[in-house]
């Protein structure tokens, strides 16, 4: 009888913890449908400018309007990428044609996208129920050495720079380019971070080296956002993430980190796996003297990788970048910067694509964090920091 009892008891006990979690799961549903949520970076411009798609059906990446409806996605800033190579190789122009593709989107589909110039306009589409497309671009080599472009792309739309991508530029150093040319910003660079808090563009320090980082938080005036970065402490020694130094001099700032959801970026578990596969590479091509930019190299690369797949990180990995920031410096300094479409198949499980930040609130609210801590995450503190670069702008003038 006893046994019975206790069979019962883990039964009942099990019924009950079922029914939390699907209670978890409506008020996570519910939460991404009621607050306003901001991802900082998504690279469908680029993939549009390859090869146009209608958005407004499932569409072959990570975002298309269905899939951001579902997931209850309302600003998605689309990132105007201009790779390293155009840097005095016509860059400007480059930006130029990415921002026509999001001007197409606009054209086409005005009932489910919109303009946003600013937090007003925000609210305003969040209320008609359209996405918000603001834009920032990547990587300052469109400025092309002359501060009125920062006016003439402001006037375009653009309301973020990162200041640089995968090279060092004229405007200061990239985290991945061991060629530290400036030893942080340029001269000119100085001179942008300046002209930008004065147009109230805010500042992208995602992509650049620690001394770039410091320089601009030494310099600027206004807040500034990593666009899609993660925590440094969970990948040590990989300057592309932000160190807990860093973390807190931002918040100091008024800053906030928008956390990337890429695998590599996210989990050292994957990063691991991915320096193996190299090393196993770079070994069999040396001990059969295969150049590796040549096809028999680049052939037996493709099949290693796919022979070999690192696997992905969770959307708990995500969590625990969130919680590390929130921990360190509170929650006041944190959101989300997928870098949904530029990252290839790389994202974790439970956060695939646009439709799973019900799946990332889910995650949160099991983590115990309440309403006012998820509203502040996907959206509020970023609003709060655009407010404020605007609102210093709006000083100088
Ligand atoms: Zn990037």
């Amino acid at each position: 009888m006893k046994k019975y009892l206790s069979i019962l008891t883990m039964v009942l006990t099990m019924i009950q913890i079922i029914n939390g979690q699907e209670e978890l799961r409506k008020q996570a549903e519910q939460l991404s449908k009621e607050l306003i949520i901001i991802d900082t970076h998504i690279d469908l411009p680029g993939l549009l400018q390859n090869k146009w798609e209608d958005i407004s059906k499932t569409a072959s990446g990570d975002f298309d309007y269905p899939r951001a409806k579902a997931g209850g996605l309302d600003v998605a800033f689309m990132s105007v990428y201009v790779a390293a190579r155009y840097e005095n190789n016509g860059a400007k122009s480059e930006a130029d044609s990415v921002i026509d593709v999001v001007e197409r989107i606009l054209k086409t589909y005005p009932d489910k996208f919109a303009r946003a110039n600013n937090p007003d306009d925000v609210y305003k589409n969040f209320k008609d129920g359209r996405i918000s497309l603001p834009m920032g671009i990547e990587n300052g080599s469109p400025l092309e050495g002359d501060l009125k472009n920062l006016k003439y792309f402001y006037e375009k739309g653009i309301r973020y720079i990162t200041l640089a991508h995968s090279k060092s530029n004229h405007i200061c150093d990239s985290s991945y380019d061991p060629e530290r040319k400036w030893k942080g910003l340029s001269p000119f660079g100085k001179e942008v971070v300046k002209e930008m808090n004065r147009l109230g563009m805010m500042i992208d320090v995602s992509h650049i080296t620690d001394d770039a980082f410091y320089q601009v938080i030494e310099l600027s005036k206004a807040p500034v956002i990593a666009s899609h970065s993660a925590c440094r402490f969970f990948t040590p020694g990989w300057e592309r993430n932000m160190s807990d130094e860093m973390i807190k001099a931002l918040a100091k700032n008024g800053g906030v980190i928008q956390i990337a959801f890429v695998s590599n970026f996210v989990s050292q578990e994957i990063r691991d796996k991915e320096a193996n596969n190299r090393n196993a590479i770079a070994e069999y091509l040396k001990a059969n003297n295969i150049p590796a930019n040549d096809r028999r190299g680049s052939e037996y690369s493709n099949r290693y990788w796919k022979e070999n797949p690192v696997g992905y990180a969770d959307v708990k990995d995500v969590v625990k970048h969130i919680d590390h920031v929130v921990k360190l410096v509170g929650i006041d300094y944190v959101g989300l910067g997928s870098d949904f479409d530029g990252a290839g198949d790389s994202f974790p499980h439970g956060l695939k694509d646009v439709s799973y930040f019900p799946n990332l609130i889910y995650e949160l609210l099991l983590a115990g964090y309440k309403k006012e801590d998820i509203r502040k995450i996907c959206g509020g503190n970023l609003l709060r920091v655009w407010t404020e670069v605007e609102r210093i702008a709006r000083l100088s003038k």
